[in-house]
């Protein structure tokens, strides 16, 4: 099958390899002029990376990305331990496959070279897509720069401002949730060493969380700070330069190692965080020749650190989908089915996608949590260690069949 992309972010190509392995002729239009990443950590769970692993990345994964012993659940204003979760050896025994934090830009960059052997892919820069039409016959691309593409299906891997899903679903804009997000990546050499760390480490406070943990085989450390606020400008530029005196004032009343961290660092980006409803039905995944796949189809709040984790496994799911015997038997037209095997892809994935974002709204309201549910929420993360903080259901998926 002759299956177009739009996007070339981590989605998009996770689904270009996924669709190439399972046989298929895959176009994919990226709008930027280059394919690159921003430069920010991403925590990849064993349920994302069984599939890595099942593509052949497990060595290339394993040359750029770090793989923390334990997250240590932290009080941002104590200082305090809250609890903790075994990862590393631990989590390999638990789940069968490693947790991982690893730079943005390398898991694009190895997903990218992942692709270099199948010649019937194609990837495209500057190839922003405008708007589709699909028909009996297949689907029609609309490029930016003028020219029409023809192929089987679309997926739109465009992310959370979509073009695909707004003519699909026609369902509005996401909105503002009023969270913003501080990101910066720091070399460990550069910090003091009571700073350094190998694990993740989460700081739970009032209106604000923050997250650190290695990258780059731990000679980075990837911090970001979650607090209430807005930005001035256009919210789809997530990518705002920002002053750190702002974020500084949002950390005062917190304990001094978290300062301490926050203030030795000088650049910072900023994110206004966005979010549409969980997902309602599989409709909001695939209609007819057109799928919807990661961000573009279940914007993910990072409360969970599952968005690029979904859009991986949509992309497995996809492929697979893709990959299945026609449903006349040997012999007849993979053409004709074409809606049918979306159709599948959509039911197998939608009810997880909305659990996952669910989860990752309600994390965001415990993690800001305060007063009297502050106080609830660092009693159970104390109590119940790690039968609260680690999630059976999210990182052995069972559904998961490639
Ligand atoms: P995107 O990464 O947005 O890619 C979309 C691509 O489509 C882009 O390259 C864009 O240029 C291109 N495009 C857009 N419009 C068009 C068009 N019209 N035509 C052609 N191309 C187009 N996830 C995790 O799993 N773990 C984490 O730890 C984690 N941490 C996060 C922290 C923060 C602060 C945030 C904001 C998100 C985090 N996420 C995390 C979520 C994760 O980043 C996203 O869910 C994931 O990157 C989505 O990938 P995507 O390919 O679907 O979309």
């Amino acid at each position: 099958m002759r299956v177009l992309i739009a996007g070339g972010g981590i989605g998009g190509l996770a689904a270009a390899l996924a669709c190439s392995i399972s046989g298929n002729d895959v176009q994919l239009f990226e709008r930027s002029p280059e394919f690159a990443e921003v430069g920010a950590g991403i925590q990849l769970g064993p349920n994302a990376i069984k599939l890595l692993h099942g593509w052949g990345l497990a060595d290339a994964l394993k040359s750029v990305a770090a793989f923390p012993d334990c997250l240590e659940v932290r009080s941002a204003v104590t200082g305090g331990t809250l609890g903790r979760l075994s990862l590393g050896k631990s989590a390999v025994q638990r789940y069968g496959y490693p947790y991982a934090t690893v730079h943005r830009a390398d898991l694009h960059g190895l997903l990218l070279a992942a692709l270099r052997p199948y010649p019937q892919t194609t990837l495209s820069r500057n190839g922003g897509v405008d708007s589709f039409m699909q028909d009996a016959g297949g689907v029609t691309l609309q490029l930016s720069s003028g020219p029409t593409v023809h192929g089987d299906l679309l997926v739109g891997a465009d992310g959370l401002w979509s073009r695909v899903r707004s003519q699909l679903l026609n369902d509005g804009l996401p909105i503002a949730t009023g969270h913003l997000a501080y990101r910066a990546l720091i070399p460990q050499a550069g910090l003091p060493p009571a700073l350094r760390s190998g694990n993740i480490t989460a700081w739970l406070g009032p209106k604000l969380h923050v997250v650190q943990y290695p990258v780059r085989g731990g000679e980075w450390l990837n911090v970001v700070a979650i607090v209430h606020g807005r930005v001035d400008g256009k919210l789809d530029n997530w990518n705002h330069a920002t002053n750190a005196a702002t974020l500084h004032a949002a950390l005062v009343g917190m304990c001094l190692p978290l300062q301490n961290l926050i203030k030795a660092i000088d650049a910072w980006r900023l994110w206004a965080l966005c979010r549409r409803a969980p997902m309602r039905g599989a409709h909001e995944q695939a209609k007819g020749r057109v799928a919807l796949l990661g961000d573009a189809a279940h914007p993910m709040l990072p409360y969970l650190a599952q968005g690029a984790g979904m859009a991986i496994e949509d992309a497995a799911e996809l492929g697979r989908c893709l990959g299945l015997r026609p449903e006349g038997g040997p012999g007849s037209d993979p053409h004709s089915d074409i809606t049918t095997r979306l159709q599948r892809y959509a039911r197998a994935r939608w009810q997880r996608n909305a659990r996952v974002q669910a989860r990752a709204l309600r994390n965001g309201q415990i993690f800001h949590a305060t007063g009297v549910l502050r106080w609830g929420r660092d009693l159970t993360t104390k109590w119940g260690g790690e039968r609260v903080l680690d999630l059976p259901w999210l990182y052995r998926n069972p559904d998961l069949t490639s």
